[in-house]
């Protein structure tokens, strides 16, 4: 009798344990996202990696720096684009891995402004700041200087080139959204070369001025289409394709890869070197979308881009290209793919960023100092190093 009750409590204990488990799961269920379609993607846009070869001497002189940064990009981001390229890209070209640490001075969830003026100009900043300290005091970019060591310098954007990435390395203003103070800042002798988006900002203003004039008075030729940039071999230049930001890939086609060929073509011209800023913008907005597929073909765009890059630093044996991120967005995972067919399953655990390490990649002489994990502001600090430049 009393063994029989004993079964009767475990056997209910059980019931309810399950009852429990399943409402539980039920729950969990409720809290996550519906699983979509969106969550698996399958890209048409494969390319072939061509195999990269170490440079010959990684100890001899670095004249020029590509630095070329993925808005948003996380390691999930990386292996989604690798798996969808049937498992390679050509990052895995750039064999000097480190992390680095993005929070920024008023917390630890960065936003674009503040860590790319870690990036540019080696200060940890407010969000929101561009090119300033958190008391609004200028700072000095690794582009200024490059510059003022006679190197040519240039900024290639998926986006506004006011947009806050480009925007950090030239610009000083306290809040990201001053678009039009921001364009001001781009009439200047520091800056050879520019490409992106944000015609507007320069002659569509509420002060109804036009900045094309003040950038033709400091050497520019101002051109408005990749087709009309195909034209230009020399000089200074400026590439203001749209009035707002650059189309998404697809639709704006090969626009990345070419501007960042064009750039190597015409700042390379400088016997002193360059320094070359690219950025693929949107892989920041794919995670704020939670779309696998936007991530993966910003992704993709990026990576043939940077095997231009390396194509180029592969030949020239004296260039540094580092490849990193601002920050992680979308807190995103990859849980399946096929690899033949270039299908993943991602899912993401915020719209926002989120406060990750993010990776950084280097390729070429000097390579060897990005190894680790460091704060973003020594991004900056290596490429001074690099370069041999005083501080
Ligand atoms: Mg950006
Ligand atoms: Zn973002």
């Amino acid at each position: 009798m009393i063994n029989i009750s004993r079964q009767l409590l475990l056997i209910s204990l059980l019931i309810l344990v399950n009852i429990s488990w399943a409402q539980k799961k039920t729950y969990l269920d409720g809290k996550y996202k519906k699983e979509t379609s969106e969550n698996v993607y399958t890209t048409t846009n494969q390319h072939i990696v061509v195999p990269i070869a170490a440079v010959a001497d990684p100890n001899v002189e670095v004249k020029n720096i590509i630095l070329m940064i993925g808005d948003g990009m996380g390691i999930s981001h990386v292996f989604a684009a690798m798996s969808a390229n049937k498992d390679q890209l050509y990052l895995q070209y750039a064999k000097y891995i480190g992390f680095q640490k993005t929070k920024s001075k008023n917390s630890y969830k960065t936003d674009s402004a503040a860590a790319g003026t870690a990036l540019a100009c080696g200060k940890k900043t407010n969000n929101g700041a561009l090119g300033v300290d958190e008391n609004d005091k200028p700072l000095t970019s690794i582009l200024t200087i490059a510059s003022e060591n006679n190197k040519a310098t240039g900024l290639v954007g998926a986006c506004k080139i006011t947009h806050a990435t480009p925007a950090a390395f030239v610009a000083h203003v306290h809040s990201r959204g001053q678009y039009e103070d921001i364009a001001e800042f781009f009439i200047t002798n520091s800056l050879d070369l520019f490409i992106g988006g944000g015609l507007d900002d320069f002659n569509k203003r509420e002060d109804n001025q036009s900045l094309i004039p003040d950038l033709e008075d400091v050497g520019f030729k101002v051109v408005y289409s990749i087709e009309e940039m195909d034209n230009i071999h020399t000089g200074k230049v400026a590439g203001l394709y749209t009035g707002g930001h650059i189309d998404k890939y697809p639709e704006r086609g090969e626009f990345l890869p070419r501007s960042t060929n064009k750039a190597l073509e015409i700042l390379s011209q400088d016997t002193d070197g360059f320094f070359l800023m690219v950025e693929a913008s949107q892989i920041d907005w794919g995670g704020h979308d939670n779309s696998v597929g936007y991530v993966v073909e910003e992704m993709l765009d990026f990576d043939r881009a940077i095997g231009e890059a390396l194509k180029f630093a592969e030949k020239d044996g004296h260039t540094l290209v580092i490849i990193t991120s601002d920050h992680e967005t979308g807190g995103m995972s990859v849980h399946e793919a096929n690899l033949e067919k270039g299908e993943v399953e991602g899912r993401f655990t915020t719209g926002s960023h989120s406060s990750l390490m993010v990776p950084v990649f280097a390729y070429g002489p000097g390579a060897e100092a990005f190894i680790g994990i460091y704060e973003n502001t020594e991004v900056f600090e290596k490429m001074l190093a690099a370069y041999k430049f005083e501080k």
